[in-house]
């Protein structure tokens, strides 16, 4: 099945554990794990603390330390260190199914993270 986000920022860190919850919930998936997909060159997704807002924000601001917007860049689009920090987050996340939950820590959440919005994204999740 396909989530369908909009980002709402050029950098964004989108928490959908509640829809990735839900989406177990209603395929009635009790044992496996779930794949979160992103088809996007631009955009990754991460699994990281969600209780402490600042989390996310610490994350986007270290990531805009590493990957400077002027760095020399020859992709000719613009948007290298977007496609940088999509590489870094990964496409996929794998998280395990147990008695129809998803196995999260107390403090993890499942993050859809845009590097290049805003804009309409995707993200698929696959039960196995
Ligand atoms: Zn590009």
């Amino acid at each position: 099945m396909k989530l369908t986000l909009q980002s709402r920022s050029r950098i964004q860190l989108i928490d959908i554990t509640a829809e990735v919850r839900k989406a177990v919930a209603d395929n009635g998936i009790k044992s496996g794990a779930c794949m979160i997909y992103v088809p996007h060159t631009t955009a990754g997704v991460t699994i990281n603390e969600n209780a402490d807002p600042s989390v996310a924000v610490d994350i986007l601001n270290a990531l805009d330390r590493i990957i400077p917007e002027e760095g020399g860049y020859r992709h000719a689009e613009g948007n290298s260190p977007a496609h940088v920090k999509a590489t870094l987050m990964g496409s996929s996340q794998t998280v395990a199914v147990e008695n129809g939950r998803l196995v999260l820590g107390t403090w993890q959440g499942i993050f859809f993270c845009e590097f290049d919005g805003p804009r309409t994204r995707s993200v698929h999740l696959h039960f196995l």
